[in-house]
Formats: structure tokens, C-alpha cells, sequence
């Protein structure tokens, strides 16, 4: 009899897997080869992936007798990790997210605009609903007051949602837990920006299996990394992603790029040129509305960025 579920932990070959909404684990492991076609990953199965599965005799799969993974149903969504910048072998991090929170501050480690930018335009590509959490709002003083304004102001133009939230005063931890409440969310931040922290505060219970997932597993030459899903106390899923190390890299062709960057891809429709690279074009609408104000100069500052590094890792 086949049964579909929900695969929650990855290791080698062995995997987790449950019926979500529910949180009943049970083992499984892969037999013979599932290949998706076009697909250079080195895991064909991932964590947030639905599986069909077959069981021994319609016994409840243990250790000794796993259950066998059979297919995997085809993917809303996923995000990859690229082992090197050359490399052409892609690891999936997590697939049929519902929301990223990408975690950053505007204290220490300080947002670079142009990291933040390409993780945002990853997200796109990968067609991931992105939410910007601003975190350590206890320490933005009055002096942060015009540096936080122009950030929302960036983000929010451009069209993305930004929770402020403090791990240490509580600001904001209820919002984040109801939008994470029913959903498999994703956890990505450079370190130290308080992701564990943010976690920790949204369900206490989950921090010592956080501290298990070390970047130590990220950094072997094969692919031993793992990633989890955790299930928050008061609804919804996690996966964290350990650092965002190589997150950020995806190759698009100069044309391509502008087609994330949601809010120029609605102002090129008025480009007088198709494609357009928004650079040297005349009547070009993108930088039109950079120049009266609706494109913000830093949005577009990461696109030329972009624009320039395209064909580096070709
Ligand atoms: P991660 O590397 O993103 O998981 O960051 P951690 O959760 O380990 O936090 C890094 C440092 O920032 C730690 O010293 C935390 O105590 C501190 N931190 C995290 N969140 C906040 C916050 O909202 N406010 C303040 N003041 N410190 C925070
Ligand atoms: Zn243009």
C-alpha cells in the first residue's frame, strides 16, 4: 500500500518522515535510484519534500524495517546550496517553503544591502516567499531612527513584508510565531544576526536541538550536511539553515536579473526596449523611476552589482 509523507531529517541515507500537520516520525531510507529529470542535486530527496512510501507488509516502519521511499511529488518550491562557485552540483536545502524569514539587523553584523539583495533575488528565482526580519530592535537608539526608516522604506517599496523583532526584549515574537503558525518556514541570516536566538524565543523547548546542528557539517568536501525541520510548539515548522553561505548564488543571464527585482520587472513593462538592461537604454522606465525616487538608488545600486559579476562563475 503506498502512503505519502512529509520528509523532516536527512542524514546519509536514512531519513525522517512524517504526516504533517501531525508530528509522528518514523524512519525510511531510499532504495534504488530516484532520479528527477534535469536535476544535478546530490540529494534527489530533501527535507520539506513529499514522499510516497511503501512500508513491510503495512507494519509501522521501525529502524530495523524503515519504510521505502518510493517518489517524490513534484516541488512548489526549493532552495540550493551550491558546494563552490564552480561547482555545478547542487545540494537542495529545503523544498515546499512556504515563507523565508531571512534574519538580519541593522547593528552587529550590520546588513550589507548588496548580500541581502542577491539572497532577495535567490528567493525570487526559486519562486520562495520572502519576509525580512529586522532583529536587536532593543539596541537602535534614537541614532538608528533614519537608517531604520530608509531601510523599511527600500524593502517595502520594492514589496517585501519586515517584521522587527528583539530576541531579547520580546518585540515582535508574537508576530513572527503567527506567521509561522501552519507553515514550513526557513531560517536563514548571517551569523550572529540572532537567528538562534530568535528561534529559542519562539519556542524555548527547541534550542538544544538547534545547538546539535553545527556548521561543522558544512564545511566536509562531500555532502554530509543536513538540515531539519523542527515543529514549533505553537504551530507551524522550522528549518534552519546553518550560515547562508553560498545561498546567495544562482547564474542568470544580464537580461534575467531584473526579472527579480519584483519592482523593476513591473516598471521595465514600460521600457521602451524589450529585453532591456536598465543601463545605457534610452526610455528606459527603470531608471526613470530610479530617478524620481520610486526605484530606490540602493535597489538598483545591487542590480548593476549583479550585472557586473554576471558570467564570473561561468
Ligand atoms: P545566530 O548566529 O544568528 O544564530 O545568532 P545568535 O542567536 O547566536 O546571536 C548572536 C548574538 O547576538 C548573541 O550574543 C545573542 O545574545 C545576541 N542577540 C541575538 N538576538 C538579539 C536581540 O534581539 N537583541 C540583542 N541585544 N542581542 C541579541
Ligand atoms: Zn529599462
Amino acid at each position: 500500500m503506498k502512503h505519502q509523507a512529509t520528509v523532516v531529517k536527512h542524514t546519509g541515507s536514512h531519513y525522517l518522515l512524517t504526516e504533517l500537520p501531525g508530528w509522528d516520525l518514523f524512519p525510511a531510507v531510499l532504495r534504488g535510484r530516484i532520479r528527477l529529470k534535469g536535476s544535478s542535486s546530490t540529494n534527489p530527496v530533501a527535507v520539506g519534500d513529499t514522499v510516497t512510501y511503501e512500508t513491510e507488509d503495512g507494519h509501522k516502519p521501525t529502524f530495523e524495517e524503515p519504510a521505502v521511499i518510493t517518489g517524490v511529488l513534484p516541488r512548489n518550491n526549493y532552495v540550493i546550496r551550491k558546494s563552490t562557485n564552480l561547482s555545478r552540483q547542487e545540494h537542495i536545502i529545503a523544498a515546499n517553503i512556504d515563507m523565508a524569514y531571512i534574519v538580519a539587523t541593522l547593528d552587529f553584523p550590520e546588513v550589507k544591502l548588496p548580500f541581502l539583495d542577491r539572497i532577495l533575488v535567490t528567493c525570487e528565482v526559486y519562486n520562495v516567499p520572502v519576509t525580512i526580519v529586522l532583529n536587536k530592535m532593543d539596541l537602535y537608539g534614537p541614532e538608528y531612527k533614519a537608517m531604520e526608516n530608509t531601510f523599511r522604506s527600500i524593502y517595502e517599496s520594492a514589496g517585501y513584508h519586515i517584521i522587527g523583532t528583539s530576541a531579547a526584549d520580546g518585540t515582535g515574537i508574537d508576530e513572527l510565531r503567527k506567521a509561522c503558525d501552519g507553515k514550513i518556514n526557513l531560517f536563514s541570516g548571517v551569523s550572529g544576526v540572532g537567528k538562534s536566538s530568535l528561534i529559542k524565543a519562539l519556542d524555548p523547548s527547541l534550542e538544544l536541538r538547534i545547538g546539535e546542528i553545527s556548521d561543522a557539517h558544512l564545511q566536509g568536501k562531500h555532502t554530509t550536511t543536513f538540515y531539519q525541520m523542527y515543529r514549533l510548539a505553537t504551530g507551524g515548522f522550522i528549518i534552519d539553515t546553518p550560515g547562508i553561505r553560498g545561498f546567495g548564488l544562482v547564474d542568470l543571464k544580464d537580461e534575467e536579473i531584473a526579472l527579480y527585482f519584483p519592482e523593476m520587472l513591473k516598471a521595465s513593462e514600460n521600457c521602451r526596449f524589450t529585453p532591456c538592461t536598465h543601463t545605457h537604454e534610452p526610455g528606459c522606465a527603470v531608471k526613470a523611476a530610479v530617478e524620481n525616487g520610486e526605484i530606490s538608488c540602493e535597489r538598483y545600486s545591487s542590480y548593476l552589482g549583479m550585472l557586473e559579476e554576471t558570467g564570473k562563475y561561468r
